[in-house]
């Protein structure tokens, strides 16, 4: 929470296109399971008249299997229910097992063709050919997919045809090739616009998240701003008073800064600015919130932090940076910062009004000190021991 992360570590946008893509295969190919199922049922039941019965249990029950490893596949992606690109693991079992159901399909509905009657080998090449419409509107979100299994249900029966070799069944062996080359077609514009599609939807909504993250963010030092100190300033106060523990601010104002950009220029105070902020940052923990709210003021806040552990840091930090030696170019120069520190379960407004009080006490009395805004036995400010 001290400096935002940069924007390097976001995943490539077309591979969570791709992994959306599969999120929707899993979501709209469900159903395809039961479906299969039910036709594999109806056509033993048209077959069970001319075909041998054992064939064609044997084929339904290998139709069964693999529609069971399907639905074993299907329930384990929607138990872990994967985001972002941990889905695009789940890409190699989709599509074995789709292949081992299209093959149980396209090489079974050979094996249990019946040799011998014209009419009920057109019925598996229309169930077949159904099969694969179904597929051009079930897994279109991927092109391969859809090709592959529309090429494993209607190769064999279409290579039959044509070695049969009659009129009708050439006929019906040309019907299956026109299918398969305008699905390749049809295929390839619906996967395209989708892919474009999506493509968008994430472009926009990385850069609306990027714009978000910029208006929360301090140009010149990485640190967070005035507006994002406060807004989880809030978040942070109403954590500590849910869970009772205590929440320090600090603020802290370098000592004449002004001095510093006369001398050496505005570029040098740049500097300087970016330098104190970095070696701050390195004495803070993650939870620790560190923002630049003004030109040459910083502040913190501390959660589970108590009022002397945060003056013991604030101090900590002061010796810090007096002795730091900022190089710019051939001069180098160093600084000194003025500490107010302040705790207590009052909202993130009071409490940056109490730390800036004690900050300007720590400006009277000389710079350079730490002070808390909670007074002593004798009435006046704490200072740092
Ligand atoms: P004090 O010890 O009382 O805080 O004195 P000061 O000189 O630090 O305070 P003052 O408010 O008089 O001056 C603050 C200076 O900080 C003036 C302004 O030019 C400088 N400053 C503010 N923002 C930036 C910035 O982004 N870059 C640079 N280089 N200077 C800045
Ligand atoms: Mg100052
Ligand atoms: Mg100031």
């Amino acid at each position: 929470m001290i400096l935002t992360e940069k924007m390097n570590s976001t995943p490539a946008l077309n591979e969570l296109v791709d992994a959306e893509k599969l999120q929707l295969l899993f979501r709209q190919s469900y159903p395809a399971i039961f479906i299969s199922i039910f036709n594999a049922l109806v056509l033993t039941a048209i077959l069970w008249s001319v075909q041998d019965h054992s064939l064609l249990l044997g084929w339904f029950i290998t139709l069964l299997g693999t529609a069971l490893v399907r639905l074993y596949i299907f329930t384990r992606y929607r138990k872990l229910l994967p985001q972002g690109q941990d889905v695009l693991s789940w890409e190699k079992p989709y599509f074995i097992t789709l292949l081992l159901s299209s093959l149980a399909w396209g090489v079974g509905g050979m094996v249990i063709l019946p040799v011998d009657s014209p009419l009920h080998q057109a019925a598996i090449f229309a169930f077949l050919i159904g099969m694969s419409g179904g597929a051009i509107s079930v897994y279109s979100t991927h092109r391969l997919m859809t090709l592959s299994t529309i090429a494993i249900l209607l190769l064999p029966v279409t290579t039959w045809f044509v070695i049969r070799g009659d009129m009708i069944f050439t006929g019906l062996a040309i019907a299956s090739i026109v299918f398969f080359l305008s699905s390749i077609r049809a295929t390839r514009s619906i996967s395209s616009t989708l892919h474009q599609n999506l493509l968008m939807t994430h472009e926009l909504k990385r850069s609306k998240e990027e714009a978000e993250k910029l208006a929360r963010i301090d140009e010149l030092t990485g640190l967070y701003n005035r507006r994002a100190f406060y807004e989880l300033g809030k978040v942070l106060v109403s954590q500590a008073q849910r869970n009772k523990e205590p929440l320090a601010m600090i603020m802290m104002d370098i000592d004449n800064f002004k001095l510093v950009n006369d001398r050496f220029g505005h570029a040098a105070g740049d500097i300087a600015l970016q330098e104190i902020g970095n070696i701050m940052c390195q004495r803070l923990r993650k939870s620790d919130v560190f923002a630049r709210i003004g030109g040459e003021e910083f502040a913190l806040l501390l959660p589970a932090t108590t009022t002397e552990q945060a003056m013991q840091l604030a101090d900590e930090l002061r010796m810090v940076i007096s002795g730091t030696d900022i190089r710019f170019g051939e001069q180098h120069f160093s600084l000194t910062a003025s500490f107010g520190v302040t705790s207590g379960d009052s909202d993130i407004d009071t409490l940056a009004r109490q730390a800036d009080n004690a900050m300007y006490q720590s400006k009277d009395s000389g710079r350079n000190t730490v002070i808390c805004d909670q007074v002593d036995n004798a009435g006046k400010a704490k200072p740092a021991d």
